[in-house]
């Protein structure tokens, strides 16, 4: 089988990959792949990226001009382009519509302020570019800059960019964004989601051998609470665990912390009774 007839059944079963896992729906989405320095298989327009074959597939040249198929290419080819032309290594881009990323974006969170350490090993840092309409020269524009440096790229109100060696590697990128994405509302759905203090994040890039970057993101929150900052968890029942426990978490504060956070500590113990009297009232 020819190295060709191999890419193009890839393309199709990861098209078919991402439209199962609702990565994309309908006809969105679109993915490439290197075939020579300066020639790409790339997705064909209109068409549901689920269900095509091996024959739906075009190839292009660096320009974007049309060598071999049928219908048009993709509506995104500039954007797969730029990418290609910005990084010579990369030999796989994919477009998708990430449902949760997307909601991110929309709600104003950034992936990059929320990361987890899984996320700091396999992707780095998650700029969000500025916004762009889709499918215009503009929308390519916009990640010029952020492609030299990253895998991994959100574009707000629309979808994600993911590039790597291969077809499998631009899509599992994609798959751990979109679970990153999917915890971070998650998150924001059970209590307020903390970032990691900045140094712990620092010493991540560090061990993942990545260059620590806080990328510009959309931020929402100007609170500078950190997981790793004392928090008073208030859960109604902590009048019902009586004095002797209440003193007992005074006392452990004392050996824990300061003398100065331990008094915060008992202050904020004593605020939590207060509240709990009112409410039984
Ligand atoms: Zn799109």
């Amino acid at each position: 089988m020819s190295s060709d007839t191999i890419l193009r059944q890839q393309m199709v079963d990861i098209g078919k990959r991402m439209y199962e896992r609702g990565l994309i729906v309908a006809t969105d989405g679109n993915l490439s792949v290197r075939l020579a320095p300066e020639r790409f298989l790339v997705t064909p327009s209109g068409m549901c990226k689920g269900t095509l074959s091996p024959q739906d597939l075009l190839v292009v040249d660096i320009g974007g001009r049309q060598m071999e198929g049928r219908g048009r290419p993709t509506s995104e080819i500039a954007m797969h382009l730029c990418a290609y032309r910005e990084r010579p290594d990369v030999r796989a881009v994919i477009h998708a519509h990430p449902p949760f990323v997307v909601a991110c974006t929309v709600a104003g969170l950034s992936l990059s302020r929320f990361s987890l350490p899984e996320a700091i090993y396999s992707l780095g840092t998650i700029p969000t570019v500025p916004y762009a309409t889709p499918g215009t020269d503009a929308g390519a524009a916009v990640i010029a800059g952020a492609i030299r440096e990253h895998d991994v790229l959100i574009l707000p109100y629309h979808g994600s960019l993911t590039v790597g060696k291969d077809l499998e590697e631009a899509f599992q990128k994609l798959e751990q964004l979109e679970h990153v994405a999917k915890i971070l509302v998650t998150a924001r759905q059970v209590g307020e989601p903390l970032p990691l203090p900045r140094a712990e994040v620092a010493r991540l890039f560090r061990l993942a051998g990545r260059k620590p970057s806080f990328a510009p993101g959309i931020l929402s929150r100007k609170t500078e609470k950190t997981a790793a900052a004392p928090r008073v968890v208030r859960p109604f029942p902590s009048l019902l665990l009586g004095p002797f426990s209440l003193a007992g978490r005074c006392l452990r504060s004392f050996s824990l912390f300061s003398l100065e956070s331990a008094a915060r500590v008992v202050k904020a113990e004593m605020k939590v009774v207060r509240e709990c009297l009112q409410r039984l009232q």
